[in-house]
């Protein structure tokens, strides 16, 4: 689908959410010429990226009436890959000048956030967000889409666009594993959503689920202060029982959780069984659009959005309506980059869409796909192994090149370090090859000011 040569169309857009994904569309729209407005409930850029130490009301996030806290950050938290691929294609995430800034290659979420406010500053996308702002529905009307919003000083407004970005995020909702005897522990429990410090942990006994990317990190972090942590990890076989090395003698890896008893003891399927004061929940999220209100036409069953072309457009509401950054995948803000590429590019009508028909052809065979592989339809966002697949797909959509190959080896070769050894991938790697190529890359692109030798020489 080659792009025409000159915008046809301008539309106004709206965008919900100032988050790395909402600044990257606003910024692709505007490019495109379309007049955007984007929306957010915070007082700054950066969404999940904005550490707060307040929670929800509720640990667990059960309670409907719950107040709600946007981030998911913990208080350690450091990216969980390396900085080079993180970044945008044209402003890369480099270490600064500023020595109040963090240079590491896996820096704190402090760093993170202060890169998408200079993001913001350079490319002014400031000026078209409006703060403190809230989206509280969303709806077709007439071809064109009516967008209600609601200030902090309770001024609530409608407006009518010709589309809909939703940038929205999705690491807000918790998603809860089902344990057998759950209503009946008498012990504490919080998802981590909630998780920000690890001192209310203080000599407890405390288990772990999940062993992910945010359950390794957590359970490290709550073992410093802890008598005992096991993490009941679904991934491990059944007779999973094993004490981790290189920590204080206090950290056990278990097989998932068989049942939850009322006297406090939690039984794994290995057989082992403890007594714990608290279960930490780290089970991930749910795809949440309160305020989408389609008819009936979009619908969430089993954590997988249904219909959506591409993980983006609805095919009977398409191109007003498009998700952006909703599969799970290493490369985020690139995937976010593309994907807002190619909205943008729909939305000027310099690229078309297939038919209705078509999309839900595709749409079906990957269903099909998903099916035949045995999946449930919650892995349908799941790209796993097909992600720079499916992004050299959206690349070529908007004539844009490929992803390089040192982003997508630098993902591949970081998540395999942060499986086998959680404890130590952000400080030690064996990929300077790779580091290298993204630092030549960016020298030879003119986006970075100094000569990738500078940098190189003082990590090696
Ligand atoms: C614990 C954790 C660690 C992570 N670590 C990494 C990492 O190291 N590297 C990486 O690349 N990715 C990481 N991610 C993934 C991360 O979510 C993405 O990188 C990215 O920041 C998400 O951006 P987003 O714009 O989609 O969503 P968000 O950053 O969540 O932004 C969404 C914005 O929408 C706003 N909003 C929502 N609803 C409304 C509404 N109704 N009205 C108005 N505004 C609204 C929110 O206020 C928010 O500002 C991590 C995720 C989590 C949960």
């Amino acid at each position: 689908m080659a792009p025409a040569q000159n915008p046809i169309s301008s539309k106004h857009v709206a965008v919900i959410g100032a988050g790395a994904a909402g600044l990257v569309a606003a910024r692709e729209l505007r490019r495109e010429g379309q007049s955007v407005v984007v929306f957010d409930r915070e007082k700054q850029v950066g969404g999940l990226w904005i550490y707060s130490p307040k929670t929800d009301s509720d640990p667990l996030s059960l309670d409907p009436t719950r107040s709600i806290v946007h981030t998911s950050l913990y208080e350690s938290l450091r990216t969980n890959i390396p900085r080079e691929c993180m970044g945008f294609t044209d402003y890369p995430f480099v270490p600064s000048d500023d020595v109040s800034r963090d240079p590491r290659r896996y820096p704190s979420h402090k760093e993170v956030l202060a890169y998408l406010q200079d993001f913001a500053k350079e490319f002014k996308i400031e000026k078209m967000v409006r703060f403190e702002t809230e989206v509280v529905r969303v709806e077709p009307v007439n071809g064109k889409w009516s967008v209600r919003s609601k200030n902090s000083g309770g001024f609530s407004e409608e407006e009518i666009f010709d589309a809909v970005v939703v940038c929205s995020g999705h690491y807000t909702e918790p998603n809860l594993a089902h344990i057998p005897g759950i209503e009946s522990w008498p012990g504490k429990q919080i998802h981590s959503h909630n998780y920000r410090v690890p001192d209310p942990f203080k000599d407890e006994v405390v288990v772990v689920i999940g062993n992910f990317a945010s359950g390794a990190d957590i359970s490290r972090d709550i073992c410093k202060v802890a008598n005992e942590v096991h993490i009941a990890s679904r991934a491990s076989g059944p007779d999973t029982y094993e004490k981790l090395p290189r920590h204080i003698n206090n950290l056990w890896m278990h097989s998932q959780i068989d049942i939850v008893r009322e006297d406090g003891s939690i039984v794994f399927q290995n057989g082992k069984m403890v007594y714990a004061d608290t279960i930490v929940h780290c089970t991930g999220y749910k795809y949440y659009f309160p305020f989408l209100e389609t008819n009936g036409y979009i619908n969430i069953d089993d954590n997988c959005i249904d219909p959506l072309y591409k993980h983006i457009f609805p095919p009977a509401l398409a191109p007003g309506l498009s998700f952006i950054g909703l599969p799970a995948m290493g490369l985020q803000f690139y995937m976010f980059e593309v994907q807002s590429k190619w909205v943008a590019a729909v939305l000027s009508e310099r690229v078309t869409l297939p038919s209705i028909d078509n999309m839900m052809e595709d749409l079906r065979l990957s269903y099909e796909n998903l099916e035949a592989l045995n999946f449930p339809k919650r892995y349908m966002h799941r790209l796993g192994r097909i992600q720079c697949e499916y992004l050299n797909w959206i690349t070529e959509q908007c004539g844009f090149p490929h992803v390089e190959h040192w982003r997508d080896q630098e993902v591949v070769q970081g998540y395999k370090r942060l499986m086998f050894q959680p404890e130590t991938f952000r400080e030690e790697w064996d990929d300077d090859d790779l580091m290298k190529e993204a630092y030549e890359d960016f020298a030879r692109k003119n986006l970075i000011s100094f000569h990738p030798s500078r940098f190189l020489e003082t990590k090696s």
